[in-house]
């Protein structure tokens, strides 16, 4: 008689029982039926496609683009006794001719694949020879050509559906905004499959968003609660995640770096003690991460705007894969927000996808300066109704004071009009206040009818009206370099009276509030 996933799941990974969709998800595998399945990061994908693989005859093929990943997959799978190989570029010719005869001799329960690797005309015809139980295609997201993470040769994989009809496919991803899903379905021919989508929501994890006052200060508070805890700080650049690095190091924190520029060697080793000693802090930037299995990641803290929600809950799924409890930290300000908007316009790409990118900054944007419950916004993000307040992100704990900023508003609006709609926040902020700088008197601008009028708010203040007016399309920023601010048709509705903006009371953080003594 055959052995009953169960019982399979204790005799070879040593668990207890299922989580979650799993039982259905291998359930419908093991009987041969297609399978789409959205799941967080850390929710247990591999389990979906190894039990399967090991219950259905012949060889379970998965599909994954990420060279680390199988590695260290395929070393955890044999220490549970499976007999599991990779092929890609790393291998040498003869270890990899060795794996082949194995796959061929039916001695593989999985063989984890690069997709280049796997879509030659060799390797396509050496499966034909082969028995295969199973195909899995982890990272299904990579197949969408508007994600971050979009790999070529997964458009291609369509073959192994018109090749191999009869072999159930399973297509994995933790991305699952509902344009990415369709996408993912059409493109990969899995109209019919199954979907197992799992709630997204990652009780464990906090979420708390911050305003940036002084960057650096903000994250030492902030991981001075995390000592000796593993965690990513996410940077946007690679001179921002190196300085960063550094920096923290001077503080006595265990900080690596890793980014793209670096060597592989050096990329390959900071990964490597990240996972292996414990309370590494890893400041990196988004291309470290994906695959990355450590299950005790304290936190994620973001010192830099993510470009989109989707990718935010993706990083921040990084942390509390153990299901203790985990932060994700989030500090930015008005320059983050310049900055982003003005790569997305200065960039190469097309109108659609500027368009795009757009819209996803937006909705993060929205994200980032909404006073709901964090986690109701980020999970209605990906379709899914979050039914009460969840008590326990920073929207929860300290509800935000919103004010009628709707003078301030015309105001800020009126000066930006006054000074010739290409002077930055800093500058326009200065004329409201009165300022007595050089460049003020330089064009003049403390002859102006808006010199002086904004003089009972202070700089703090008015950057916050600043940002929020420009998350919330009050104010657009100038595409050249200085980033100039100016009116939009949204703007004209405040202006000529008929609009109240409400804005939201930028809390100032505890710590810092103590030390200063500050308001
Ligand atoms: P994902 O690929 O979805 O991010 P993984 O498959 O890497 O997640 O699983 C995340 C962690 O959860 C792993 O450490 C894994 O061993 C563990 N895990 C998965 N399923 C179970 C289960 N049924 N019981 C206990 N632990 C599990
Ligand atoms: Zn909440």
């Amino acid at each position: 008689m055959q052995e009953s996933p169960r019982d399979l799941l204790r005799r070879v990974f040593g668990h207890e029982d299922f989580r979650g969709q799993q039982r259905a998800i291998i359930e419908h595998i093991a009987d041969g039926g297609d399978a789409l399945v959205l799941m967080p990061t850390g929710g247990g994908k591999s389990l979906c496609y190894q039990v399967p693989a090991l219950l259905r005859d012949g060889v379970g093929v998965v599909v994954s683009p990420l060279i680390a990943l199988m590695q260290d997959q395929v070393e955890a799978l044999r220490q549970l006794g499976v007999r599991a190989e990779y092929l890609n570029s790393t291998l040498d010719a003869e270890s990899a001719a060795r794996i082949e005869r194995a796959m061929l001799a039916g001695e593989l329960d999985l063989l984890y694949v690069a997709p280049e690797r796997l879509l030659t005309p060799r390797f396509l015809s050496l499966l034909d020879r082969a028995k295969v139980g199973l195909f899995a295609i982890d990272e299904a997201h990579c197949v969408s050509q508007w994600g971050h993470d979009f790999r070529r040769e997964y458009r291609e994989l369509t073959v192994l559906h018109e090749r191999w009809p009869d072999v159930p496919r399973i297509a994995l991803t933790a991305t699952a905004d509902p344009p990415t899903q369709r996408e993912i379905a059409e493109r990969l021919q899995l109209e019919d499959a199954r979907r197992f989508v799992s709630s997204f929501d990652r009780p464990n994890i906090r979420y708390t968003v911050v305003q940036k006052d002084n960057g650096k200060r903000q994250l030492l508070d902030f991981l001075r609660a995390h000592r000796d805890e593993a965690g990513i700080v996410y940077g946007l650049s690679r001179r921002k995640v190196e300085e960063t690095a550094e920096f923290l190091a001077g503080q006595g924190f265990k900080a690596l770096p890793y980014h793209a520029g670096l060597d592989a060697d050096v990329r390959a080793q900071n990964q490597r003690r990240f996972l292996r000693e414990d309370g590494v802090v890893m400041v990196a930037t988004i291309a470290f991460g994906m695959g990355i299995d450590k299950p005790d990641v304290r936190f994620v803290a973001h010192i830099d705007l993510p470009k989109s929600l989707e990718g935010y809950y993706q990083e921040t799924g990084r942390a509390g894969r153990d299901g203790e409890p985990a932060e994700a930290w989030l500090c930015y300000g008005l320059g983050d927000m310049v900055l982003l908007k003005q790569m997305i316009e200065q960039s190469e790409a097309g109108e659609e996808r500027k368009q795009l990118e757009r819209r996803k900054l937006d909705q993060l944007l929205g994200y980032c300066e909404s006073m709901r419950c964090r986690r109701q916004v980020l999970l209605a993000g990906f379709g899914e109704t979050y039914p009460h307040p969840c008590g326990h992100c920073d929207n929860c704990l300290t509800p935000a004071d919103s004010w009628d900023a709707t003078v301030a508003a015309r105001k800020a609006l009126s000066c930006v009009y006054r000074t010739g709609q290409r002077f930055g926040a800093a500058h326009v902020i200065d004329v409201l206040r009165g300022g007595e700088g050089e460049k003020i008197r330089q064009f003049g601008h403390d002859r102006l009818t808006t010199y002086g009028i904004g003089a009972d708010l202070d700089a703090k203040t008015w950057r916050g009206v600043f940002r929020q007016l420009v998350a919330g399309g009050l104010l657009a920023i100038d595409t050249d370099a200085y980033g100039g601010l100016r009116l939009t048709d949204a703007s004209r509705a405040v202006l000529t009276g008929g609009q109240t903006v409400m804005l939201r009371r930028d809390v100032v953080e505890k710590s810092k509030r103590d030390r200063d003594g500050g308001p």
